[in-house]
């Protein structure tokens, strides 16, 4: 019998493939993300509980895929199913945003344990009805970058090594890293990075730290935008979802 591994997953895309079975996108937490089909899983009474929605979270057993064809998933057991955070507007969109860029960054088959606990954290404080959604996503963000070894030198000029400034710093995706108004002339690519930006940077890597740390909204908003550039920059197209989390509208 094929092996059928069990794992914690969330469900970050889902559509329908037949009358009563759904093509579903698990990040599991050992897998990575698996590409799965759920038969019958449209059936309020069939081994996966009904139809899976997107950020839903559970246990799944499940037949890997093998070459071309599909995996199936043989089971899944609800945890949350994040209803707190669906009734509000804002947090729904940031959730569908993460999970969107999760799946833009992440393969199939590339298991990365720490980004399901960070996702499944951020759903959980989404849950909350008084989270600060722009710092819940930026923070998320900025660690889902770091751990696909996107995010470069953050804290000072990567070119000279000099502490940023807020007269004149920019950013460069190509590098993914801080120039100083110095170095900056020697690059093309690149945008300017303005006060409530490198404030949240600061916030966010003290926070990396370890050390107490918050973020404003317009700091958080500004450390999105930048990300988002450069998340953009890198993958040649931009989260569609950005322009419902972000008032920017779009990169
Ligand atoms: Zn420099």
């Amino acid at each position: 019998m094929a092996e059928r591994p069990r794992d914690r997953a969330i469900c970050l895309y889902a559509t329908d493939f037949s009358e009563t079975s759904q093509v579903v996108h698990l990040l599991t937490r050992e897998h990575g993300v698996v590409h799965l089909l759920a038969k019958g899983s449209k059936r309020a009474r069939s081994a996966t509980g009904g139809r899976i929605d997107l950020l839903s979270t559970g246990e799944v057993v499940f037949i890997p895929s093998r070459g071309t064809t599909l995996g199936t998933l043989t089971e899944f057991t609800e945890a949350a199913n994040h209803s707190p955070l669906r009734k509000r507007l804002a947090a729904l969109n940031g959730a569908l945003y993460m999970l969107e860029i999760t799946r833009m960054l992440l393969a199939e088959g590339d298991p990365h344990p720490p980004v399901y606990d960070l996702l499944a954290a951020a759903l959980d404080r989404l849950d909350r009805p008084d989270a600060p959604t722009a710092a819940v996503l930026a923070y998320f963000q900025w660690r889902l970058l770091l751990h696909v070894g996107l995010l470069g030198e953050m804290g000072r000029c990567l070119n000279c090594g000099r502490p940023l400034d807020r007269r004149g710093t920019y950013f460069t995706s190509r590098e993914g890293g801080m120039l100083c108004r110095d170095c900056e002339g020697g690059w093309t690519e690149k945008r300017q990075v303005g006060g409530e930006a490198l404030a949240g940077i600061a916030a966010m890597t003290a926070m990396q730290r370890r050390q107490p740390a918050s973020l404003t909204e317009p700091q958080a908003l500004a450390v999105l935008d930048l990300l988002t550039y450069h998340l953009s920059y890198q993958l040649g197209r931009s989260p569609r979802m950005f322009r419902y989390v972000h008032p920017a509208g779009r990169h």
